[in-house]
């Protein structure tokens, strides 16, 4: 069996080195700002095992005795693709689309990079068996890999070594015999201080004299040097669960990680000094391509859950039966449909990994374009749900107590409720609605739709290399060789007689 979430939580219990409000967490089990998102992540390791989701979350590699998770393993068929596609919904269900990093997401990664390990054989340094090792090492521990890929904003018009100071990049800085030390920094480590291991690189192409920046490696949260400065925590803002459902129990955390002469042992070095391999093994194996697999399809259930909230507060509100309310929801739940199509339509056009690996991802094209439509719409469904919920989003006591106090109870009983839901289901409903559209919670997982993939200037480009460009401009210019410039013969000139024959 796979570990239980009991064993993922004293997994966490390593000294790990997180920070937050100037003050360092002893135990993110325990901490109010993580303790609650910690147990929403071991609930999902002890799905894994519960007999009810074990065969959709797990399954056991060819040769081997023990399951593993089912994000880890390649798939090589559509029918994989489809059942990995089964285990991403079955745990985004159990966050309704709020854990954007769970395990699940960057173990696709990895899945990745073994589909295509040959991008890791550098001119100077080969990374493929250190490779097999971390996928091994990840797989069979049933480890939670979290990420920083992206450098800190510093200046965006210069490269790593250009940088008004050194080291503000994650850089090597020292060569030993045994491993290298870096250091500097990297953003945003989503969900990364509930991780086993994070894995550090760049996704972005790096210039030729950028080379100290070129490398990728993976190392315990624990290993010494290693800093993560947590953004404000909207778990420890939270009152209770039922004034804040969502933020209370599914804030990931987003974390700067400061790299202070960290060592890093060789055999956990992915690539090094080599800008084609760093960049390479993000976009040219099906890494990324499986991160999608993973987000589109909790996108999916995320605005499947936003749709249901629009239906419940229309009925609760009792306008779900006005034709303009009818027009919200059927907007609602056309961009819920358009979600989940590009799921099923990425994977019903699959592609085969080049290779003799046998591996399959889904279609580019289509994944290349639900980062752009997943940005673009998720602002508007928060908007249209908006637009119906009206005041009753605010009108709210500040917390559930005002319903049992003996003074203020009744006046809430009466006042703060819609016919046929009362007081008590209102008030339940309505703070679920804020904490998904209008608390701080609910701002920050807009822009995270908006930037987790990448930023636009990145992404949009990246539709176009992977739309087949060619082809649709041969197909345009096949209407245009349909026909050429009129003459008098075929054209009428007013007034001049003729007949008109239009185009050839
Ligand atoms: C909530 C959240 C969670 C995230 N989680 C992770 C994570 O777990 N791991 C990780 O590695 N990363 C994570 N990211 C980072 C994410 O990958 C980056 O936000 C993304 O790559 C864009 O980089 P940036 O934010 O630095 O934006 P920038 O690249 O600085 O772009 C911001 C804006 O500046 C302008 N701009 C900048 N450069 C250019 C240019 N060359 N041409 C045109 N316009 C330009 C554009 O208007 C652009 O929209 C997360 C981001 C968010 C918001």
């Amino acid at each position: 069996m796979t570990r239980s979430g009991q064993e993922y939580l004293e997994s966490l219990r390593d000294g790990r080195s997180v920070w937050l409000d100037g003050e360092q967490v002893k135990d993110v089990t325990e901490h109010p700002a993580f303790r609650n998102t910690a147990r929403s992540v071991a609930r999902l390791y002890d799905m894994a095992r519960d007999p009810g989701w074990r065969d959709v979350l797990t399954v056991t590699p060819e040769g081997q005795q023990r399951p593993v998770l089912r994000a880890y393993h390649v798939p090589r068929t559509q029918a994989e693709l489809i059942e990995r596609r089964k285990a991403f919904k079955t745990w985004s269900e159990a966050s309704f689309g709020f854990l954007g990093r769970s395990p699940d997401y960057m173990a696709a990664g990895i899945a990745g990079f073994v589909s295509s390990p040959d991008i890791f054989a550098g001119a100077d340094f080969d990374g493929r068996d250190n490779l097999a090792a971390y996928h091994r090492r990840m797989s069979e521990g049933d480890l939670y890999p979290a990420f920083t890929i992206t450098n800190p904003q510093i200046d965006r018009t210069r490269a790593g070594s250009e940088q008004e100071q050194d080291d503000l990049f994650v850089r090597v800085v020292k060569e030993r015999d045994d491993g290298i030390i870096v250091r500097g920094a990297k953003m945003i480590g989503t969900g990364a201080v509930f991780g086993d291991e994070i894995i550090v690189g760049t996704i972005e192409p790096l210039p030729r004299q950028d080379i100290e920046y070129a490398l990728t490696f993976s190392v315990p949260l624990s290993t010494p040097g290693l800093k993560f400065i947590s953004r404000t925590s909207y778990e420890a803002q939270a009152r209770s669960v039922f004034d804040n459902p969502l933020s209370s129990r599914f804030d990931e955390n987003d974390a700067l990680l400061v790299c202070d002469d960290v060592f890093v042992p060789w055999e956990r070095v992915l690539t090094y000094r080599d800008t084609d391999t760093t960049f390479g093994m993000w976009w040219l194996t099906p890494a990324y391509n499986n991160f999608v697999h993973q987000a589109a399809t909790r996108f999916w259930t995320k605005l499947e859950f936003l749709a249901g909230l629009a239906i419940l507060i229309a009925r609760s509100n009792n306008t779900y039966q006005l034709p303009p309310v009818q027009m919200q929801l059927g907007r609602i739940m056309g961009w819920l449909s358009i979600a989940k199509s590009m799921v099923l339509a990425a994977e019903a056009e699959y592609e085969r990994v080049p290779g003799e690996n046998g591996a399959v991802h889904l279609n580019r094209a289509i994944a290349s374009a639900h980062r752009a439509m997943a940005g673009d719409i998720y602002p508007k469904v928060l908007a249209e749900l908006k637009l119906l919920a009206g005041g009753g989003l605010i009108q709210l006591p500040a917390s559930g107590f005002d319903l049992t106090h003996p003074e203020l109870g009744p006046l809430v009983a009466k006042y703060v409720r819609s016919t046929g839901t009362p007081a008590e289901q209102r008030i339940k409903l309505m703070k679920l609605a804020w904490d998904a559209l209008g608390s701080e919670f609910a701002s920050r997982h807009e822009q995270y739709e908006r930037f987790y993939h990448g930023a636009p200037h990145v992404y949009l480009p990246g539709i176009v290399r992977d739309g087949d460009p060619d082809h649709l401009a041969a197909f345009t210019q096949s209407c245009l060789d349909g026909y050429g410039l009129d003459t008098h013969e075929n054209f009428p000139v007013p007034g001049a007689g003729g007949e008109h024959h239009g185009g050839s």
